[in-house]
């Protein structure tokens, strides 16, 4: 019996040391911005682990999701690394914008990630992205949550990946539209695009959802015994230090690696102070 117990101890330490080793750390760090050249300091993440996703793609984890982006407090340009100074020029008419300006004081830095892409011509994949991280800075905030979820479906409905063709459902879901939703995924159950794991369950777990008319966010396997999830077993993705801009990579949704973001992005997020632009 006191075996038993110290076994589950031993257990649980074990556990909490794997947690604590891979925590979700944050520094402080200083930016220069290469619209307006003011200098200011911002909370980034150090690093973190993500050991699974939610339907929407979200990381779960000791983990920022998404990673945090400096703003500049006076011009409010997001400082996205690999942004070239032709790039920032061609941002100037944006950010001179009242709606640019009003969304910086009421909305989620990465709608104004989105805007900035969107703006520099951008595939609507890509934007659309942005937005679908804006919305999981939305917690608790369900009118700029739908926002961000209305702005990513007709972006994202432009690629024919399937992580976007699967994540359209899922968005349909969110946004009430069961019928719509229901119907997609059943196409998509018979293409075989998705005839391979882990597709089948994905889209039988979606299903069962739209049949409850359930729209809220959930893990995208459900949860075994007492961990919320397996985090000691199934560390999936490490954030270091200036990590990439679309650091979340998961074996659940195999597709996600053929997203091009880093690529297309030039760089990462997270411009250094000195960095030359
Ligand atoms: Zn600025």
């Amino acid at each position: 019996m006191n075996g038993t117990r110290a076994a589950r101890k031993l257990r649980s330490l074990l556990l909490f040391a794997a947690f604590a080793a891979s925590a979700h750390t944050l520094r402080v760090e200083k930016f220069t911005c290469p619209n307006d050249g003011t200098q200011f300091e911002a909370t980034m993440d150090a690093s973190g682990t993500s050991w699974g996703r939610r339907l929407d793609l979200k990381p779960e984890g000791a983990i920022a999701a998404p990673s945090r982006v400096p703003v500049c407090p006076v011009c409010h340009l997001p400082l996205i690394n690999g942004l070239r100074k032709e790039e920032v020029e061609k941002l100037r008419p944006l950010l001179a914008s009242a709606e640019y300006q009003q969304d910086a004081k009421d909305h989620p830095s990465y709608f104004l990630v989105a805007a900035v892409l969107e703006s520099l011509g951008k595939p609507p994949a890509t934007v659309g992205y942005a937005y679908l991280q804006a919305s999981w800075q939305c917690d608790g905030k369900p009118e700029l949550y739908r926002e961000a979820l209305e702005r990513t479906l007709p972006r994202i409905e432009q690629s024919n990946k399937p992580d976007f063709r699967f994540l359209r459902g899922e968005l349909l879901r969110q946004l009430e539209r069961f019928d719509e939703a229901t119907q997609h995924f059943r196409s998509l159950m018979a293409d075989p695009s998705f005839a391979q794991p882990p597709w089948p369950s994905l889209i039988a777990r979606e299903l069962k959802l739209l049949a409850a008319k359930d729209r809220m966010p959930h893990q995208a396997q459900p949860t075994r015994g007492q961990q919320p999830f397996s985090f000691a077993h199934n560390p999936i993705a490490h954030v270091t230090p200036g990590a990439a801009i679309f650091p979340e990579r998961t074996p659940l949704l195999p597709g996600l690696d053929g997203l091009a973001f880093p690529h297309e992005l030039d760089g990462k997020l997270g411009a250094r102070a000195g960095r030359a632009l």
